[in-house]
């Protein structure tokens, strides 16, 4: 029997709570005691927690957010950070930290495995899908979904104005989101990290395209997804400059952060179970400072590191057919 603590961090994502509740409720099947930290490692240098009993996860899985709230916490940078949550961990004798959070949250979490003696094990929960070592994260899906619906009911009015939408999504600094968002919503057009060659081969790739689809079927709606922190000059630039390439008024929108919220679809549920499970299940193993992912349907453990070292790249077959999509004469 061992005292495990779990704490979710960083940028908060739909499924933070499944997970939550696949911890606890394995601890209990196992026999271990759980405790949640608040507010992310704020709540590890301040010793703010709660005991987790099996009725907590009542009516948890279906909810958005996070029970145990998340931040960032800058100062949790430091030496002396670290080891003052080692010695907070001490003194409530856990011997295992599972942390939900995304790279940034990993870091801070070898950060800590470096001044601590437990075990650390981390579960990946953002909506970018940005970690290398897991096909996909916890709020992934439920991110997809969100911005698609989104960008559904953009079509409707950009289609009654034969309108040209700009809709950001986010991210981060990876383009899955976006991509999967704009092949889900039909978009005419995105511009991805990944594949970004510069403004002004962009701009000519757009217009182009516009061009042939307007000789074809005269004034149409045209969107076009755009990954969040691409445009060097942000949204509103790309919006202007198409303006006046094209001489058709832009509208940019910004879906922000309601990409961030709202009921987990069934995938990040199964996910969040699934992994939450799997890590419980490695307490008091002979594994430490890991990430616990799935790749092809089976849970798999990754060290930290690996996690921000490696590139994960877009899957190369949905970037074929989007670029196939792009350059049709018809959408
Ligand atoms: P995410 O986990 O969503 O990527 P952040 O990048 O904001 O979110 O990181 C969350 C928290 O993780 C930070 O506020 C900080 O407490 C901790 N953290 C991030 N990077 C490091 C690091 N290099 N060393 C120690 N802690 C870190």
């Amino acid at each position: 029997q061992k005292r495990v603590a779990v704490l979710t961090s960083g940028g908060d994502a739909p499924g933070m709570n499944a997970c939550i509740r696949a911890v606890v409720l394995a601890c209990e099947q196992n026999g271990h005691e759980c405790i949640g930290y608040k507010h992310g490692y704020n709540g590890l240098l301040n010793q703010e927690y709660t005991e987790f009993t099996a009725d907590i996860i009542h009516n948890l899985i279906q909810q958005g957010g996070t029970v145990l709230h998340s931040a960032r916490c800058l100062e949790f940078k430091t030496q002396e950070a670290a080891q003052r949550a080692a010695s907070n961990l001490d003194a409530l004798n856990i011997d295992t930290l599972i942390v939900i959070g995304g790279d940034g949250s990993f870091r801070g979490a070898m950060h800590l495995s470096n001044h601590w003696d437990g075990q650390v094990i981390g579960l990946p929960g953002t909506i970018d899908n940005d970690i290398a070592g897991t096909d996909a994260t916890i709020g992934y899906y439920t991110a997809i979904e969100t911005a698609v619906s989104s960008i559904d009911k953009v079509r409707d009015t950009a289609d009654a104005f034969e309108r040209l939408f700009l809709v950001e999504v986010m991210g981060r600094h990876a383009g899955f989101l976006a991509l999967s968002a704009a092949l889900a919503s039909a978009a005419d057009y995105v511009v991805l990290p990944e594949l970004f060659n510069g403004e002004e081969e962009t701009l000519n790739d757009i217009h182009a395209q516009l061009t042939v689809r307007r000789e074809l079927r005269g004034n149409i709606s045209y969107i076009i997804v755009l990954a969040e922190n691409v445009w060097p000059g942000g949204i509103n630039d790309l919006s202007q400059r198409l303006n006046a390439l094209t001489n058709s008024e832009v509208r940019p929108v910004i879906l922000g952060h309601v990409q961030r919220g709202g009921s987990p679809v069934s995938q990040d549920r199964i996910l969040a179970t699934q992994l939450g499970a799997h890590a419980v299940s490695l307490v008091g193993k002979p594994v430490n400072a890991v990430m616990v992912g799935e790749v092809n349907g089976k849970p798999c453990e990754v060290p930290l590191p690996m996690t921000w070292e490696s590139t994960k790249p877009l899957d190369e077959s949905a970037v074929q057919t989007m670029q196939a999509l792009i350059n049709s004469r018809y959408a």
